[in-house]
C-alpha cells in the first residue's frame, strides 16, 4: 500500500476525533412561534405577541418549558457518566440560554414570480420581517397582565388614549354577532342592520375601552335615549 495513503487515512482518522471531542454537542432546544403579519399595516411586535397569547395562551409555552426542563436533566446525567466530565459540563452551560428560550418570527408571504417556456407563474414564500426573543418569565408575565383584562385586547390596546380608533370593522363584526344584531335593550331584531349601532356601555368620554365587554349592540332609538340621559 502507498505511504502516502496510509498517512492520510491517519490523518483523517485524528481529525474526525479531534472533532468529537472538541466541538460542542449540545444544542440548546429552542422554539420558534411564528407570526403572520401578512395584509397589516402599522404593525407592533409586542401587540401581535399579545394576540398570540389571547388567542393561544400558555400551552405552547408550559409545554416547551416542561420540554426543556426534561432536556437539562437528561443531558446534566449524560455529563456525569462522560469521561470529558469538566470539559463536556463547560460545553453544556455555554448552550444554555433559557433568556431567549422562544423566539418569536414576524413573516409575511410574499408573492413571486416564475417564467416557465413563456408562461408565467406565481407562487407564494414566507419571508422573516423580524424577530425577539423572549423568556419563559417575561412570557408569563405578559399573559398574567392580559389575563387581568380577561384577553379581550392586547394591552397597548388597553391603555390606548385613542379607545375611537380601536373600533375596527372587526371588533364592530364580532359584536354584532356576538348579540346577534339584537337591541340589547328592547329587543329589536336588525338583521338588515338598518339604525343598528354599535354603544359603548360606559362611554369613552368617561374612560370606557373599545373592548367586547363594554360594547353593545343597540337600535337608533335606544340609543338615541342612552345619550339623552348622559
Ligand atoms: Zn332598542
Amino acid at each position: 500500500m502507498d505511504w502516502y495513503l496510509i498517512c492520510l487515512i491517519i490523518i483523517l482518522f485524528l481529525a474526525t476525533a479531534l472533532y468529537c471531542i472538541f466541538h460542542n454537542p449540545y444544542k440548546y432546544p429552542y422554539k420558534e412561534i411564528k407570526l403572520d403579519i401578512s395584509r397589516k399595516r402599522n404593525v407592533q411586535f409586542i401587540d401581535e405577541i399579545d394576540r398570540y397569547l389571547c388567542k393561544y395562551l400558555m400551552t405552547v409555552f408550559n409545554n416547551h418549558y416542561q420540554y426543556v426542563q426534561e432536556w437539562k436533566k437528561k443531558t446534566e446525567e449524560k455529563i456525569s457518566k462522560s469521561l470529558l466530565k469538566d470539559y463536556r459540563k463547560k460545553q453544556y452551560l455555554e448552550v444554555i440560554d433559557d433568556e431567549h428560550m422562544f423566539i418569536f418570527l414576524l413573516t409575511k408571504e410574499q408573492t413571486r414570480y416564475r417564467q416557465k417556456n413563456y408562461v408565467k407563474t406565481s407562487y407564494k414564500v414566507e419571508v422573516e420581517v423580524d424577530r425577539e426573543a423572549y423568556s419563559y418569565r417575561q412570557v408569563a408575565e405578559r399573559f398574567k397582565l392580559l389575563s387581568e383584562i380577561d384577553f379581550q385586547c392586547t394591552l397597548n390596546e388597553y391603555y390606548s388614549k385613542n379607545q375611537r380608533k380601536l373600533m375596527t370593522k372587526e371588533l364592530k363584526e364580532r359584536i354584532k354577532k356576538r348579540d346577534n344584531y339584537t337591541c340589547q335593550i328592547c329587543g329589536k331584531y336588525m338583521p338588515d342592520e338598518v339604525g343598528l349601532h354599535i354603544d359603548h356601555i360606559i362611554p369613552v368620554s368617561k374612560g370606557g375601552k373599545s373592548i367586547p365587554s363594554n360594547l353593545q349592540v343597540l337600535c337608533s332609538k335606544c340609543n338615541g335615549s342612552k345619550s339623552n340621559k348622559i
